[in-house]
């Protein structure tokens, strides 16, 4: 059974002070939220720890932004599975457009941070999609299959969540229509061994387009950015109908 992930995805906002903030208006509004939906707060490293602790007892679970192949070693600036295992972390996201556009991670990088994820026991979502020349050009499949291909080399489908976010729909308010993502999250199944993959989407999701979205037959999810920051927004996402 394929199962529902919301995902928030925090970026590089929020301090403790905040995201303890976010949490007193979320969590009251989540009572009514189906048991079968997985809710997600990826935050930024410094504010797992608050979350952590305050997040004991509720169904929100805590994903982190990112993790390094190694287990220690020279690389400033990168996180480690160890480190986030001190945390109640559950998901890590890996290959967000934005990682692989100012970061420099490739299909080879992204595949080494997927393993990492699951050696440590975490769940990783891995992000494709394609830029909006891509899609002008006709190449929006050929990029995902490659992205898939190389990026799924060596990992367990069954502890895995992918996250289709054309990366003209990111932080644009551009949503792809909900047609066109079923689509093309339809082409994304048919490249995995295992059917069964929680498959989102991601690309200014919002309370008023997520109930479109979500009741297209192969959307799992949806991975969000801008409005997972306000509580109510997120919530209501999260609530979709
Ligand atoms: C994202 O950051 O993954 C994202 C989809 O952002 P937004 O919802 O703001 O488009």
């Amino acid at each position: 059974m394929r199962k529902i992930v919301i995902a928030g995805n925090w970026k590089m906002f929020k301090t403790q002070a905040e995201a303890l903030e976010f949490l007193q208006g979320f969590l009251g509004e989540l009572t009514e939220t189906p048991d079968d939906r997985e809710v997600v707060l990826c935050a930024p490293f410094t504010a797992l720890g608050a979350l952590s602790r305050n997040l004991h007892g509720a169904r929100v679970r805590i994903g982190a932004q990112n993790i390094h192949w190694e287990t220690t070693g020279a690389y400033t600036g990168e996180i480690s599975g160890a480190m986030l295992q001190e945390f109640a972390v559950r998901f890590v996201v890996v290959g967000h457009s934005e990682r692989r556009q100012y970061f420099g991670d490739t299909d080879e990088t992204v595949n080494l941070r997927l393993q990492a994820a699951q050696k440590y026991g975490f769940v990783p979502i891995l992000c494709v999609g394609e830029t909006k020349q891509q899609r002008d050009a006709g190449e929006t499949e050929a990029v995902i299959i490659k992205q898939i291909e190389k990026g799924l080399v060596g990992v367990d489908q069954t502890n895995l969540v992918i996250a289709y976010e054309p990366i003209w729909a990111i932080g644009t308010g551009d949503t792809c229509e909900a047609v066109e993502a079923n689509r093309v999250i339809g082409v994304i199944r048919q490249q995995l061994k295992n059917p069964d993959v929680t498959i989102q989407y991601g690309g200014s999701v919002k309370p008023d387009n997520v109930d479109e979205l979500m009741a297209q037959p192969e959307i799992d999810g949806a991975l969000v950015g801008g409005a997972s920051l306000e509580p109510k927004s997120f919530a209501r996402i999260v609530n979709y109908v």
